[in-house]
Order: structure tokens, then C-alpha cells, then sequence
């Protein structure tokens, strides 16, 4: 039995695992190399392995990173068969369908061959078989599998693999992206009781969250200073998660009169579609919130939001007077339509901009954040004046010590932990950790490198 590390070795993106188990070969994620453009180019080249050969694909979930190359693999030739999640299929479907234009205007800019097309999208989505969490699976013989809640996305999965060879058995488990519990919508995160391999992320295996209990608080204080103010607040916020958990928040403050009535506009056409379908799977949802759902509250409807979809609702948002409050992707400034929203209302000192999720440097967002003085947004030099506050705590992804908690609660003995996703010095620090506290033989695998089960 072989292990192959073809991404997520040594960088955060690009997860693609494959196994090889007598004759069957199975691959766990597909994801999109994302950062700098050297590692976007790398999407474009040719799989390591023939994708026809492949016989299943488990997809941990819906983030880019991790499913973005999935109906690459299918143009390349796969015709096995996708498991996932019943949410993990639907967000699937939207967002990649979100990234298909995405992916034609690059490749007409470069002169290339679009990465996919619309119609290996559709052919995808029908070679999918979707499973509930917790149900055991025999595929074959000599590959049974399980699916355990990751509590990182809606949908977001660990998948538990049984692998049969001869007279070698050995279970192996992938943790995809893991939560950081407890939030507003997802259950917690699932415990693995026993594994002979665990591949585990490490996106902030040197890191601790800050405490999440004044999360809430201060957006509460966000709001009503914007009030008091007559502001514009601007938070860009990333589709997938971060808007349905703003949105739950917003919800709790209005609906439980701690903020006044004000308009807010949810300007993302992906963020609303995703937003429907987490109403379609609200029974994934933690007990608090769907106790909070059967006793009759929308949670994604409340006095004040608009969803904004087309270019012309948009456009109007400018004729609402202030205070308002704009919640618009991406959530690093990176494009958009915050991007509008930034351009006309950036230099106004008596604006807000609400920083909720990680900025990577380089980016607009980051920029913004730090304080320069100008920035520049679609062409024009904006004065970077408006008033600028963060909020922490809203990592989707476990901290250090959350990773070594999940690890510490596997029984022994656990042969081996290969520690991926994440930057080097995440990845060796947690490593270096199961090593040293744990007493657990760790690697950080290269990329490429094939491990002997
Ligand atoms: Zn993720």
C-alpha cells in the first residue's frame, strides 16, 4: 500500500492524496493551488497520476482548496465515482460553477486553455454519490469508509478509510480543514477514536485563537457606533461560512433588540446562493440553532436585510442613506464588489471598515488594514481615511492546541501522523509537538513524496 503527497505537502493549498491499495487507486481531495502566481500555474498542469485510472475521489469539502481541480480531473479523463456530503455536492456546485467565468476571462487573458469547462462541471456533479455522516461503507472489497463532521464548513468532512491488502488491513484518516468549535452554526468538530495513519492540516499548528467571547460584543459596539455616526460600515466577508455565521449573529443582536433597526445588504451573488443552500440543509446545523430554527426563526431573514443579487440592486445601495451596513466579498479585497463599495466610501473619516477574517500580505485588504494612506482600488487612488477596526475569533480552522487535543483523544498506538496544509513553519511546529508531547512518530511529507503503508 503507497501514500502519495501531490499538494497540501509543505503549502497550505492544492490538497491532493493518493492511495494506492492493490489494484485500486483512490484519491482524497482535489484542491486548486491558490497564493502566489507561480503556484496558481501549477493548476494547470498535467496530474501526476492518469486521472483515468482512478477509481474514487473523496472530497473533505467545498472550499477551493480543496475541490477547485476536481473537474480538471474529470476533463483529464476521470469517470469514477465522487464521494461527498449532501451540502459538500450543492456548495460544489455553486461555487465552482461561480469560478467557471472566473477561469475563462484568465485563460483568454493568457492566451490558454480555460482550466474547465461548464460542461466538465455538469459531468462531474453526475458522478457524484453523496453519504451521511457516520454510516460505514464498503465500496469494494478492501475499502470501507466512514464519514465524521470536520465542523470546519458546512458539510465539511474527515473520512475514515479501511484499506485491505493480502493479509494487511490498516485504517487511515484524512482530516480535510478542522473546525474551531464552538460556532454559530456547525456542530463541533467529530473525535476519531482509533487510526493506524492520521493526515492531519496544520494551517495554525503554531498558532492559538484569541478568545472568542468578545467577538459578539464588539460587533454589537461596531454597529451601534455606526449608528450614533451616520456611518457606512464595510465588512468584507468571504461567501462561504463567514456571511451565513455574520448573518446568524446579525440575526441574535436585531431580533433581540440589542442593535437598532439598519439597513443591511448582503452584495454577493455567491454569498446569497451559498446562504440558500445552507437553508436547504439546516439539519446539519448544531442543536442550539436548529432549536432556534424549529421554534419558528428564520435566521437568515430579519427586519432590515437585503439581499442584493443583480448589478442594479448594487448600484442602489448608494441611495440608502447612511448608517448602513455593507457586507460584500472577498474577504481579502482581492475583487468583488466590495471593491465598489471601498472606492466610494473609503475616504469618508466617518466610515467604518470591519476587518473579520485573516488579510494575507499583499493584498487590498491587508493594505487597508495596515493603515497606508492611499490605496488603489479598479484604477483610481483612494484615500485610505475611513476608521478601521478588526475582529478576531473567526477562524474556520482549529489552533494548535485544538489539533493536539483531537490528536491526544485517538487510542494508541497510532502508528504515525503526517502533518499537511499548512506553511512550513505551521506544519514543522505541530510536527515537532506530536513528537515531543505526544510521543507520536510525525513527518511533513514533501511534495511528491510516496509513503510505504
Ligand atoms: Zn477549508
Amino acid at each position: 500500500m503507497q501514500l502519495h503527497f501531490y499538494g497540501g505537502a509543505k503549502v497550505v493549498t492544492g490538497a491532493n492524496y493518493l492511495i494506492e491499495c492493490g489494484k485500486t487507486k483512490v484519491i482524497v481531495d482535489c484542491g486548486m493551488f491558490q497564493g502566489s502566481q507561480e503556484l496558481a500555474d501549477l493548476n494547470y498542469e498535467n496530474f501526476p497520476y492518469d486521472p483515468r485510472k482512478i477509481d474514487y475521489v473523496f472530497i473533505t469539502h467545498s472550499h477551493l482548496d480543496h475541490c477547485g481541480r476536481l473537474p480538471k480531473l474529470i476533463k483529464d479523463g476521470f469517470s469514477g465515482k465522487i464521494i461527498c456530503t449532501p451540502p459538500t455536492k450543492d456548495l460544489m456546485a455553486v461555487a465552482l460553477a461561480d469560478s467557471v467565468h472566473l477561469l475563462a476571462e484568465e485563460a483568454r487573458e493568457k492566451g490558454r486553455e480555460p482550466l474547465y469547462l461548464g460542461k466538465d462541471l455538469i459531468k462531474m456533479l453526475s458522478l457524484i454519490k453523496d453519504y451521511e455522516y457516520d454510516q460505514k461503507v464498503k465500496l469494494k472489497a478492501g475499502l470501507e469508509f466512514r464519514i465524521k463532521d470536520a465542523g470546519h464548513i458546512l458539510g465539511s468532512a474527515m473520512y475514515e478509510l479501511w484499506l485491505k491488502e493480502k493479509n494487511k488491513k490498516i485504517k487511515i484518516v484524512f482530516t480535510g480543514d478542522m473546525g474551531n468549535p464552538p460556532t454559530p452554526l456547525l456542530k463541533p468538530t467529530d473525535k476519531i477514536d482509533q487510526a493506524d495513519y492520521l493526515i492531519i492540516e496544520s494551517a495554525y499548528g503554531d498558532r492559538l485563537h484569541e478568545p472568542k467571547k468578545e467577538r459578539k460584543l464588539k460587533l454589537e459596539r461596531t454597529i451601534e457606533d455606526a449608528i450614533t455616526q451616520k456611518s457606512v460600515l464595510l465588512i468584507p466577508s468571504f461567501a462561504l461560512e463567514r456571511t451565513q455565521e455574520l448573518l446568524y449573529e446579525l440575526n441574535d443582536l436585531v431580533e433581540n433588540n440589542r442593535i437598532p433597526r439598519i439597513p443591511i445588504f448582503i452584495d454577493s451573488p455567491l454569498a446569497i446562493k451559498i446562504t440558500e443552500v445552507y437553508k436547504k440543509h439546516q439539519k446539519y446545523f448544531n442543536r442550539k440553532t436548529r432549536y432556534i430554527i424549529d421554534s419558528g426563526d428564520d435566521i437568515f431573514s430579519f427586519p432590515g436585510l437585503n439581499f442584493t443579487p443583480t448589478k442594479q440592486e448594487s448600484k442602489d445601495i448608494i441611495k440608502t442613506p447612511p448608517p448602513k451596513i455593507i457586507i460584500a466579498g472577498s474577504g481579502m479585497s482581492t475583487g468583488g464588489r466590495i471593491l465598489f463599495h471601498e472606492k466610494e466610501y473609503l475616504s469618508d473619516p466617518n466610515n467604518c471598515f470591519l476587518v473579520i477574517g485573516f488579510q494575507v500580505e499583499g493584498t487590498l485588504g491587508r493594505k487597508i488594514l495596515e493603515g497606508e494612506p492611499v490605496v488603489k482600488i479598479l484604477g483610481s487612488y483612494v484615500k485610505n481615511k475611513a476608521e478601521i477596526k478588526a475582529i478576531g475569533g473567526y477562524s474556520a480552522h482549529a489552533d494548535q492546541k485544538q489539533l493536539i487535543n483531537f490528536i491526544k483523544k485517538i487510542k494508541k498506538p497510532l502508528k504515525k501522523v503526517f502533518v499537511v496544509q499548512g506553511e512550513k513553519k505551521a506544519a514543522e511546529a505541530l510536527k515537532n509537538l506530536i513528537i515531543e508531547k505526544l510521543q507520536i512518530p510525525a513527518q511533513v511529507p514533501k511534495y511528491e513524496q510516496v509513503i510505504e503503508l
